[in-house]
């Protein structure tokens, strides 16, 4: 068998490092968790939100351990001025199925990140988070954890206005439109140890959220999601 040349093995290692430079997160064993977890990577519990800072130029690892959890993504430059648009987005990319190349907009039509890698090639931005309204009147629900809240209190530790909350992009959320322009939400096409790669064209705060909707993620129990900077 021919040996890979020196440039070549270089490249095939650059983007494995890009796409998936972890091993998956096997519930049944134990010790892949303790793997999967590097010091670099931060777990947010199932149903629970965080926030970060991000420098341009730093990338943003979105990584789904256990497969089929989606989460939701808002992004605020720091300087308060420009906040996260889907609309704006969809002005630019001409898409509403964002992957690899696409970047998400702001309202003041500046591009805030870029993905750069998407193991799984199907994410939402047309839904707004779930919160305690959505709950109470689809599900009869009351006291559920939530999206809004997880990235409005997100926000808030960062020192950022939370309010008004545009529509986070659901990454690994999977929403199919019809010919009838109906909406149909389906698992997440994620497996376990998927993940994408956003880089950032302005200083951001970035709130996260580990969807806590059923709905939205297969109809079992929700789980956790992980992020890691580099
Ligand atoms: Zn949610």
């Amino acid at each position: 068998m021919a040996l890979r040349s020196g440039s070549v093995r270089k490249a095939w290692l650059s983007t494995r490092c890009v796409l998936s430079s972890h091993r998956p997160w096997n519930k049944r064993d134990p010790s892949s968790l303790v793997e999967f977890m590097t010091p670099q990577r931060k777990l947010i519990p199932h149903g629970h939100g965080d926030g970060l800072r991000l420098s341009r130029g730093q990338h943003l690892r979105l990584i789904d351990p256990e497969g089929g959890q989606s989460g939701d993504l808002f992004a605020v430059s720091l300087d308060g001025r420009q906040r996260l648009s889907n609309g704006r987005t969809f002005d630019f990319g001409g898409t509403v199925y964002l992957s690899t190349g696409n970047q998400l907009w702001s309202d003041e039509s500046e591009p805030l990140l870029t993905i750069v890698a998407d193991d799984v090639g199907r994410h939402d931005f047309l839904y707004a988070p779930c919160n305690d309204d959505m709950y109470r009147k689809q599900y009869g629900l009351t006291d559920h954890r939530n999206c809004f809240s997880n990235l409005t209190e997100a926000l808030r530790t960062l020192g950022v206005a939370p309010l008004p909350l545009p529509t986070a992009f659901n990454f690994f959320m999977n929403v199919d439109i019809d010919a009838n322009g109906k909406l149909h939400i389906r698992a997440p096409k994620s497996r376990a140890g998927d993940s994408m790669v956003l880089r950032a064209e302005l200083d951001l705060a970035i709130a996260l959220s580990a969807c806590p909707a059923a709905t939205c993620n297969g109809g079992g129990a929700t789980k956790p999601l992980a992020y890691e900077v580099f």
